[in-house]
């Protein structure tokens, strides 16, 4: 017969994941059965999941919202940070007939918060009055439009950043105002180089480093990579990931970290922008899961289409857009783009490297940060910043081996 004590140990040992669904506070049989058809089988899943999860279970997204404060009350300790996600409901002046409307095509709480009022109107069918009424409302909630300088300083303080996996490289990226180094989330980073410069080795290395966990440098968030040349290599990506695991005792599956990061070809311009589009709207439905966009090359299908003098101002005008959606999804989720950029031969250059980025002063002004990467000796690479508000013009060497980028000797 077990003791009260071991009684009493057991009852402690209880947690989200080996708790029933049924212990939930307000959750009837009804529900249970509803959640467990949908795959939530334990409280950890139900907080896991999104509100839109729940409302597809066939539950209404107040319920799902009572249910997780539910399982907060039960298990405090767990869901110290837990912020509920918001919705459009929570909008003053949308109504839940609206907002389900909304939903289905394909709106949410942060786009509605960043899409232009003409865009809301042309895409979503939201007339401007009720746009720019909702945009004011949301604005409201927040505090207003304006916040001081010292509150902003105390936001940016508080923003993370992820590891490129080499050290000279995150030297580089010292930011001072953060004491910390990497890329950082929100932010955009544009790499440029020639040919075989490093630019995808350099990306598929921070779709790994991205779902390192945090006390080993990471943000544990995924990655998603838009390949617009088809050189996008899982087998790379197993050989940096492996060198990963074994220099830190990271103890992620190899099939977990190829599945962390979502993968989508686009065969030419339009493809890229409508994959841009659609991540834009398909994000808001993740639980905050994605820490990394890559587009490599963001310019190789603009460059290649529309060739001849007539057609640069129509390409500069789209990949103008193009650029303001990775702009806003980057904005709108918090997330960092990494975009890589070709150079061609600038003839009117005569000092220094006669090379200069693709994209004219549309791309240039672009990226919070830009940088130059250049081939060295054998596999050795220099990168260089190029253009930052934080970073000093500083550069260092890395070199690319087997097993990923690392530092040079
Ligand atoms: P780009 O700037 O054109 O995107 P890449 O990032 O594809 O260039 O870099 C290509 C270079 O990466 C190759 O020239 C080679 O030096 C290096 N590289 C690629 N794969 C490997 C590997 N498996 N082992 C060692 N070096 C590699
Ligand atoms: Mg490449």
């Amino acid at each position: 017969m077990a003791s009260k004590l071991e009684l009493l140990e057991k009852e402690e040992k209880k947690n989200p994941e080996n708790t029933e669904l049924k212990d939930i506070p307000g959750l009837g049989p009804k529900s249970v059965e509803l959640l467990t058809l949908a795959g939530i089988n334990n409280p950890s899943e139900l907080m896991n999941a999104t509100l839109n999860d729940l409302e597809i279970a066939g539950l209404t997204r107040t319920m799902g919202k009572k249910l997780r404060e539910g399982v907060i009350s039960l298990f405090p300790e767990e869901y110290p940070d837990f912020i509920e996600e918001q919705s459009l409901e929570d909008i003053e002046g949308v109504g839940p007939t609206t907002a389900k409307s909304l939903r289905e095509k394909g709106m949410n709480f942060h786009l509605l918060e960043t899409t232009p009022v003409k865009e809301l109107e042309s895409r979503f069918g939201i007339t401007q009055n009720s746009a720019v009424k909702y945009q004011n409302a949301i604005a409201e909630s927040k505090g207003g439009y304006f916040q001081s300088a010292f509150e902003i300083m105390e936001k940016r303080k508080i923003s993370d950043t992820f590891t490129f996996g080499a050290e000279s490289l995150d030297n580089l990226f010292f930011i001072p105002e953060l004491g910390k180094s990497g890329i950082r989330e929100g932010e955009s980073y544009e790499f440029f180089g020639s040919f075989r410069s490093g630019k995808s080795q350099l990306c598929h290395q921070l779709c790994v480093t991205v779902q390192l966990p945090k006390e080993l440098g990471g943000i544990g968030k995924k990655a998603i990579y838009i390949d617009t040349e088809g050189t996008f290599s899982p087998t790379r990506i197993i050989q940096m990931a492996t060198r990963l695991k074994n220099e830190t005792g990271w103890d992620k599956p190899l099939d977990d970290i190829l599945g962390d990061i979502m993968y989508a070809r686009a065969k030419n311009s339009d493809m890229q922008q409508g994959i841009a589009l659609k991540l834009l709207e398909i994000l808001g439905n993740q639980k905050n899961d994605f820490g990394l966009v890559i587009v490599d090359s963001v310019t190789a299908h603009f460059r290649a289409e529309y060739s001849g003098r007539g057609t640069l101002a129509d390409r500069q005008q789209t990949l103008n857009h193009h650029l303001s959606i990775l702009h806003r999804i980057a904005d709108t989720y918090n997330l960092s783009i990494v975009v890589t950029n070709q150079v061609q031969a600038n003839p009117a250059q005569f000092f220094g490297d006669p090379t200069t980025a693709v994209g004219g002063n549309i791309m240039a002004h672009w990226a919070t940060t830009r940088c130059y990467i250049r081939k060295s000796k054998g596999e050795k690479r220099v990168i260089k910043i190029f253009d930052s508000p934080v970073l000093g013009e500083n550069e260092t060497v890395f070199e690319i081996t087997e097993h990923g980028i690392i530092t040079s000797e």
